[in-house]
């Protein structure tokens, strides 16, 4: 640990000590920022740039990115026909017309054209404005959660999303206020931190492309608590994921045989993992 000067943890407000240092890429360059480990509830977190600097690095974002949009596409092709089959079994009631979608950082809008092919009215919120006019016309779309009505959903979306926001409790409370009674919230996060815990203990150096982009490298513990805070019910943990085969080998056992193992011991071991939860109350 280089310094432990103490920032408060944005899951549980303990205390948590500075770790390391990352660069984070914008249009700019790169800057410097601190990352973050809370003892409690175990996530590590890094310092929230200035807005406009992330706003800058949405922008120039592989994912986020025109030119590769058909290859994100089919990369994400099964992994999203995997999800759409997932709100077939816990999206409430038997008629899917009439239902609305919200899909929290909607992107090139992918998963809501599967979504919609499945019969769900989409509502898209995507910071990145180029992306967000692209889809105008044919879905919803807003810049933020804020613009979306209370009560309007039966399900919202957030696939590899909830990592970036600033604060992860005012987002799910959100997410509970726009969501009908009994709707469902289904998310994905990467699960980093026993990889990132393992190099700190042999002290090599993280890199950028190990922590990802992300604000908040979430842990099951940390889910769980933000879950209950804020009125949802989990209702499932999914470790397979629908994915393109990985060439690399440690990939292909973290995708490939670590599901078998969560589901066996309850060890929460995959690259990624999935919620479906449900809100209990408003
Ligand atoms: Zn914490």
């Amino acid at each position: 640990m280089m310094n432990d000067s103490g920032k408060q943890c944005p899951i549980c407000n303990s205390l948590g000590g500075k770790h390391f240092s990352l660069e984070y890429y914008s249009k700019n360059g790169a800057i410097n920022t601190s990352v973050y480990y809370c003892r409690n509830c175990g996530i590590y977190w890094r310092e929230f740039p200035d807005a406009a600097i992330v706003d800058n690095h949405f922008q120039i974002a592989g994912y986020t990115d025109l030119k590769q949009e058909d290859s994100w596409k089919e990369k994400r092709f099964k992994f999203f026909t995997q999800i759409v089959g997932l709100l077939g079994k816990y999206d409430p009631g038997p008629e899917v017309h009439s239902k609305v979608l919200l899909d929290f950082g909607c992107s090139y809008g992918h998963f809501m054209d599967m979504a919609n092919n499945a019969g769900y009215k989409c509502i898209g919120i995507e910071t990145v404005d180029y992306l967000r006019e692209k889809l105008a016309g044919k879905y919803e779309t807003y810049k933020t959660l804020d613009s979306v009505k209370d009560n309007s959903a039966d399900v919202i979306t957030s696939i590899d999303s909830l990592y970036y926001v600033r604060e992860p409790y005012e987002a799910m409370k959100q997410f509970s206020r726009i969501l009908n009674t009994d709707g469902i919230l289904l998310f994905r996060i990467t699960n980093r931190v026993n990889y990132i815990k393992t190099k700190e203990l042999f002290r090599k150096k993280i890199s950028p492309q190990e922590f990802g982009d992300c604000m908040i490298s979430f842990n099951d513990k940390s889910i769980r608590m933000l879950a209950q805070r804020t009125g949802f019910k989990i209702e499932k943990t999914i470790y397979r994921e629908e994915k393109p085969p990985r060439k690399e080998l440690l990939l292909k056992i973290g995708y490939g045989l670590f599901p078998y193992i969560c589901e066996i011991t309850g060890l929460k071991l995959t690259p990624g993992l999935m919620y479906v939860l449900r809100k209990v109350e408003s």
